[in-house]
């Protein structure tokens, strides 16, 4: 996917969000940033491909099996993006506060076009999680598998 999308949405005069590049080196961060913008929500990320892959979930991530969270793909952000807390301000682009909710490495066991499968090793969430997407869409499922 690349960054052009997150670029393409943003104004760097006006937002402290970073600019960022695509990474040559592969890390294995696992952020979530609590979002209060026009709708609370959580931004589940991931570092792969150089970026941090990004989806939007509208409620409390899971932090026990059995509950299964929407997890809307949105725009690769830059790895950077990882420890951005603060204000994007009003007209911008995601206006509202971000604020790291938990942070940590994970570890991928399983990845195809429609599964992740990882263990998340932060303070909030621990174990093994899998993203799974409806087929051909936006939306995926977030949960706990153990
Ligand atoms: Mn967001």
């Amino acid at each position: 996917m690349g960054l052009e999308k997150y670029w393409k949405k943003r104004d760097f005069e006006k937002t402290k969000e970073p600019e960022g590049n695509v990474e040559a080196d592969d890390g294995n961060i696992y952020v979530i940033q609590k979002h209060r913008a026009t709708h609370l929500h959580y931004d589940l990320r991931l570092e792969m491909d150089g970026v941090l892959k990004s989806w939007a979930v509208p409620k409390t991530p899971p932090t026990e099996s059995g509950v299964k969270r929407l997890a809307v793909l949105v725009e690769d952000h830059p790895v950077e993006y990882a420890s951005f807390e603060g204000t994007i301000p009003e007209g911008q682009y995601g206006a509202g506060t971000v604020e790291i909710w938990d942070v940590g490495q994970y570890i991928l066991k399983e990845k195809g076009e429609d599964k992740l499968v990882f263990e998340i090793k932060g303070s909030k969430l621990r174990g093994v999680y899998c993203l799974v997407r409806f087929k051909g869409r936006k939306n995926w499922l977030f949960f706990k598998k153990k």
